[in-house]
């Protein structure tokens, strides 16, 4: 449980973190937000977090009334007040209170808040046996409607392809565009692998930027495997010698089963887990330092 939440340049008891009823956050999903985790006392990869947060907010016309610099100093004083070493941070920014109707200019003060609280894992047994996936029926938000590479608090596009895998029983699911490829799970990103090379879906086909996948592309560049950022179909899942998920939460999750097919011959396949091996070490060494 957290012990304080920054909210609007405080830090207060959980019990107090309290917003208004009349947020457009909480009325229409009109924010932005990001998750960020804390290795070993290390922030990682946060500039690139902060970076996204504000081309989000930027590209929903909320500014955001600190700087960079500023927000990076309210992340950081908020993991030491929990005195967290290993963590999962909530930075989240709403356009603020406004009145009932959907204008805006009507909310003068953005509200800001980070949480940050003991991450709850993946059961270890996806790790090691990987998951099994579904096909939403649910597609991605077109571009032309909400561009998914805002991280946006409007996530029911997600939430309801999420039902879909509950029902289904199954921890993630697979969105398509309306085109019918592949963009992405619920909540991370897809990588297949093929003749050793890896292959991801590109941001302009409706997907998220993610922090998790750009950091495989760059370990990929480094241990010389090559990395292909281009669109397929579900054939190429199928028939993929492996598949593995990317997200802050999930890290790194190699996939066992696709709509009952089982992918490749073992799971995790001998690329994934040097992903895996990889991103742990790069995850527990890098980062900015909370506590110094
Ligand atoms: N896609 C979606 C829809 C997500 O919500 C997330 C998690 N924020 C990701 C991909 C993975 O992004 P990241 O690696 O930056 O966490």
């Amino acid at each position: 449980m957290a012990k304080f939440i920054y909210l609007d340049g405080e830090l207060v008891p959980p019990e107090e973190a309290k917003v208004s009823v009349f947020d457009h956050g909480l009325l229409y999903g009109d924010g932005v937000f990001e998750g960020i985790r804390v290795y070993n006392g290390r922030v990682f990869r946060l500039e690139d977090h902060l970076h996204r947060l504000y081309d989000s907010a930027h590209a929903i016309n909320l500014r955001i009334p600190l700087s960079v610099e500023e927000m990076q100093e309210a992340v950081l004083q908020t993991v030491r007040a929990n005195e967290l070493q290993d963590a999962y941070i909530r930075l989240v920014v709403t356009r603020g209170p406004g009145d009932l109707g959907l204008d805006p200019t009507k909310c003068t003060k953005p509200t800001i808040f980070i949480i940050v609280d003991a991450i709850s894992l993946y059961p270890q047994e996806f790790y090691e046996k990987g998951l099994s996936l579904i096909t939403c029926s649910t597609r991605r938000n077109v571009a032309e409607a909400l561009d998914p590479s805002i991280k946006s608090l409007n996530y029911l596009n997600n939430i309801c392809a999420k039902i879909e895998t509950i029902h289904a029983g199954v921890p993630e699911g697979i969105m398509l565009s309306t085109g019918g490829y592949v963009t992405e799970c619920t909540g991370d990103n897809i990588f297949v692998v093929e003749h050793e090379q890896i292959i991801t879906p590109p941001v302009s086909i409706g997907t998220l930027g993610g922090i998790t996948a750009r950091t495989v592309i760059e370990l990929a560049e480094e241990m010389g495997i090559r990395v292909r950022i281009e669109p397929f179909r579900m054939m190429t899942v199928y028939t993929a010698d492996e598949v593995f998920l990317t997200g802050t939460a999930a890290e790194i999750v190699p996939v066992a089963q696709v709509d009952g097919r089982k992918i490749g011959t073992e799971t995790p396949g001998p690329i994934t887990r040097q992903f895996m091996t990889r991103f742990k070490e790069i995850t527990r060494s890098t980062g900015t330092p909370v506590y110094e």
